[in-house]
This record gives C-alpha cells, structure tokens and sequence, in this order.
C-alpha cells in the first residue's frame, strides 16, 4: 500500500502511555533542600523574590507541570546512571555528596567527591585531596554556547565555557564540604556537560569534532576562579535569609552570568517575560505582589 507522510502524520494520538515516566516524575512531592534549609546551592543566581517565596516555604502559584517536567527528567536518569559508573570506576568515590552553610541557611548535594589519588598522571598539577564533580545535562543552545560549536555554518569557535552559576553552585558546595570534613582539600571542581542533542556524524565529520567530544565536555575550574564566585552567592544568599528572616521579600533581581551584573526581572514586561519568569512556581504571586521590596504578611502568598 503506498504510504505518504501525511498519512503517517495523521496517526498521531495525545499521547496515553508513551508520557507515563515523565508524569510519574512530574507529580514527584517537591525534593526537600538536602539539610532542610530555606535555600538550596542549585538557586545560585536565581531570583532574589523567587528564592525569599520558596524560604517563607509558600505553596507554588504555578506548580511544574508535565511539559516542564522533561529535562529534568532526562537529568536525572542520566546523573543516576553516570553516577553509577563512577562508583564502579575509580575508588574512594562519594556521590549525593550533602553540606550547608555555617549558618544553615543553605545546603545541597555534591554529584561526587572523588579522591585526587585516581588521577595518577595529573595529581601534582589538581593539589588538594579530591575534586568535586557536578554534571549538567543540557540541550543544544546551552551546550554550543559553551564549547564554540556553530552548527549551521559547520565550526567551532571559541566557547563561552561553564555558566558562572554552575561554578558558584558547585563551589558552594565544596567550601561547605571543607568547612564540614577537615582534612578534605578541594582545590579543582569538575564541570561535566552531556548534550541531548549530540552532533550528528555529517556534522561531525565537517566540524572535524570526534568521538565523545560531539556530546560530552569538562572543564577542570582551578581554586581561584571558583571560589570567589561562590563566596559571593553565599553573601548573597544570606542577605536574602536575612531580609526573610526580618518579615520582608527582597525585589525581583538576578545575577546575570558574568557574576556581578544585578538586573530587576518584570514578569509581565512588555517585551514579553524573562525566562526566569517563565519557569518560575511562584509567577502568579509574583505578579500580584508587584515589584520592590514586599511585606511578607501583605504578600499573596499568605492566602496559599
Ligand atoms: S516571576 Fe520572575 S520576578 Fe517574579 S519571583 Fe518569579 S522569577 Fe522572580
């Protein structure tokens, strides 16, 4: 029988069963913070609003949905699984790896602690006594972004590198873990990046990009770039539970990425929302509160 594309097309169905695993992940109760604190290191450079509705410990105005719900679970199938292989991998390895601040405010999980004595061949050059290692999966723009690839006109150009707030988040991580576990040295955080959307093998072919290059980098972020980072977002993180802590929510101001720059959101600009709005659980309380400084008991989250 002959067959067209459009006779194919036609057959598509809302979907029944396929959606099932994504659902399942998606009506998951929220993950407590790992030490139970009012912020969590994987906020680093989020919205200071966003971040003072979830420590006042308000109900979402707009929970993640199921369509929301996919990266984060290919993320999580694929840190399970790559976490798995570390175990088997190298020796004196921990992952889920939790700590918080001093003041317990902030907390979260390291992907893995892995001692410095795997790495034979580089040890004199990483120094300290284990690496930390965060893996981000991520989709084509992010990663090309990062590693220079141009898809369209077949190069690859100089990369921007890891997110800023991937560094600060995992180097929170890492003073905290120190300051917990004296004698832990951690001089080299190790940011992984596995794309979804892998180079196809013409692409590669013509980028000249081999092997796991085409969906796979890491960058090994010396002390002294990454720390800096990381005391600043745990300043401002504290500032944040401070302004919480004495009845009020701060206005709506995000770290861009090159770490400094502060910029006030508007949900409903009229440029069309931020994407930090649009992703984000408390957008209808947000926009009922307005913008600036917010009494808590006057907010709209009260009434959740
Ligand atoms: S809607 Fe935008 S400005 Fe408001 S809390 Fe969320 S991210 Fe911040």
């Amino acid at each position: 029988m002959f067959m067209d594309d459009t006779m194919l097309a036609a057959t598509r169905r809302p979907p029944i069963i396929s959606h099932l695993g994504i659902r399942r992940y998606a009506e998951r109760p929220p993950k407590p913070t790992a030490r139970g604190t009012a912020m969590r290191y994987s906020s680093a450079y989020g919205c200071e609003r966003a971040l003072g509705y979830a420590a006042v410990g308000f109900a979402p105005s707009n929970p993640m949905g199921e369509g929301d719900a996919g990266a984060a679970f290919f993320g999580t199938l694929v840190h399970e699984d790559t976490q798995e292989a570390i175990l088997a991998t190298f020796a004196g390895v921990e992952v889920e790896v939790p700590s918080e601040d001093a003041n317990a405010t902030i907390s979260g999980s390291a992907d893995g602690l892995i001692s410095v004595t795997n790495f034979p061949d580089y040890v004199s050059t990483i120094g300290g006594t284990h690496i930390l290692w965060e893996l981000k999966t991520m989709g084509e723009y992010a990663f090309d972004k990062q590693v220079g690839f141009n898809r369209r006109s077949n190069a690859v150009r100089e990369g921007t590198g890891p997110a800023r707030k991937a560094i600060a988040q995992a180097g929170m991580n890492a003073l905290n873990i120190m300051r917990e576990r004296p004698g832990v040295v951690i001089d080299h955080l190790v940011l992984g990046s596995i794309c979804t959307s892998p180079l196809s093998v013409a692409k590669s072919r013509a980028m000249r990009v081999d092997g796991i290059d085409r969906l796979v980098a890491e960058y090994w972020i010396p002390r002294d770039l990454w720390e800096p980072l990381a005391m600043a977002e745990v300043a401002r993180m504290a500032q944040i539970a401070n302004d919480v802590g004495h009845g009020y929510l701060p206005d709506r101001i995000v770290v861009d990425d090159d770490g400094e720059t502060r910029v006030i959101l508007d949900p409903q600009s009229h440029r069309g929302a931020p994407w930090q709005c649009d992703y984000c659980s408390y957008r209808d309380t947000c926009v009922a509160d307005g913008p600036g400084v917010v009494r808590i008991l006057e907010s709209r989250g009260m009434e959740s």
